[in-house]
């Protein structure tokens, strides 16, 4: 028996006027996911998506596993191709779903007949199907209205047998919004930030600030993991990795304790924003939220911002940290998070970090220093890794 995939129009996040380009983003995502899983045809036919293994040896399971994690749909189905003749359509419906069939308590049968020439009408097609499996499987009703199991029959160029829908996780093609870079570091917040955007459709590069010996290999493997597991939806993401120890040493050495971690953060941005402009990102993330630490007051989110040119999304600045550790766990990285390595914002944290700064006092213990060779050099020094 022969299983295929099928992709609705209406069960695609697809725009209006954009919809041909969204689909090809949407089928070009789709085919880097399965990359490793053996050879698929994608053909377009009646307003839907048609995924075909190529041969026997593909894992089917693992593609199904993985398009409910590719963003841009709502919903799928899988199914089962019969012969074009009614006995064979009952027979694929009773050993392709048995397992549905089985768990469920009604079901109904919806036939939809495109190809004219079948010899069958819709309605008769239902009835047929219908009532072989009344008889097969006394334990079941129908029930037209709510059924636990709806078997579909389409009789098209080829005939399709398929059950309930699988539910997708919705959100935009990635790359149908064009691209940003996400401020990365070790804790949960940033990742959950990572998922969010790139739901919105946007393509992701990682951008890491590491303050060596300050913080250990280990964090860093740690983040990069992070952006390994964001990449499960994401897909492939650029993993930058900023060597940022000079710049913190001189924040230590020459500016004031409390103001240390709103220079920071100013000069990440600043360095981030370099490298989205040389890799055509056109936003920044982060994962604030709104009053978690003094950083993240809105006057401190203000001066932050100051420092870049571009727009700054912060997804989860309106959220309770409960509520981001459910996506964490939602999408795996909440684990990963919690691991005790060092972040290079905890290197010199301040005592008593101000919570009401201006941006005037900011500015003037920032210009005590020359900061631009150093940003020049964290820069070209940048290592870059494509993580997918
Ligand atoms: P997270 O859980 O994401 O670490 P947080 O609540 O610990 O967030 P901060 O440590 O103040 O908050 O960092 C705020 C944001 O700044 C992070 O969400 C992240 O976007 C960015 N950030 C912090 N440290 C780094 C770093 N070392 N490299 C890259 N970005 C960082
Ligand atoms: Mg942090």
């Amino acid at each position: 028996m022969k299983e295929i995939i099928l992709l609705k129009e209406g069960e695609l996040a697809l725009k209006g006027l954009n919809r041909s380009s969204f689909e090809d983003k949407l089928v070009k995502n789709i085919k880097y996911r399965f990359r490793d899983l053996g050879k698929f045809t994608f053909v377009k036919s009646q307003s839907t998506i048609v995924i075909e293994p190529e041969s026997e040896d593909v894992d089917f399971a693992q593609a199904v596993e993985r398009l409910k994690k590719v963003f841009g749909i709502v919903a799928f189905s899988t199914a089962a191709i019969a012969e074009k003749n009614i006995e064979s359509i009952k027979a694929t419906a009773d050993e392709y779903l048995r397992d549905q069939i089985l768990a469920a308590k009604t079901f109904k049968v919806e036939a939809k007949r495109s190809d004219k020439k079948f010899c069958m009408t819709s309605p008769e097609i239902s009835r047929e199907v219908g009532a072989y499996i009344l008889k097969k499987y006394p334990h079941i009703s129908v029930d037209v209205h709510e059924p636990d199991l709806k078997i579909t029959v389409e009789i098209r160029e080829r005939a399709y047998v398929r059950g309930n829908q699988i539910k997708g996780i919705g959100g935009m093609p990635v790359g149908s919004a064009g691209k940003a870079a996400v401020l990365m570091s070790g804790g949960i917040d940033s990742p959950v930030a990572a998922y969010m955007m790139a739901k919105r459709g946007l393509q992701l590069t990682a951008i890491h600030f590491a303050a060596p010996p300050y913080t250990s290999k280990k964090a860093e493997l740690k983040v990069r993991e992070l952006v390994k597991k964001v990449s499960a939806y994401a897909g492939r993401i650029y993993f930058a990795i900023v060597p940022f120890t000079e710049i913190q040493e001189h924040i230590k050495d020459e500016c004031p304790e409390e103001l240390f971690t709103l220079i920071m953060r100013r000069l990440m941005m600043e360095i981030a924003t370099r490298i989205a402009e040389k890799d055509e990102c056109h936003a920044l993330i982060t994962g604030e939220s709104l009053g978690q630490v003094a950083s993240q007051t809105l006057l401190a989110l203000g001066v932050t911002d100051e420092a870049t040119p571009l727009p700054v999304f912060r997804p989860c600045i309106g959220m309770d940290k409960q509520e981001i550790i459910a996506v964490a766990r939602k999408i795996d990285t909440f684990e990963t998070s919690i691991l005790p390595y060092e972040d290079c914002c905890t290197v010199f944290t301040p005592k008593h970090p101000r919570t009401r700064p201006t941006l005037e006092q900011v500015r003037q213990a920032q210009a005590l220093v020359d900061w631009e060779p150093m940003i020049e050099k964290a820069v070209a020094e940048t290592r870059f890794e494509p993580i997918s």
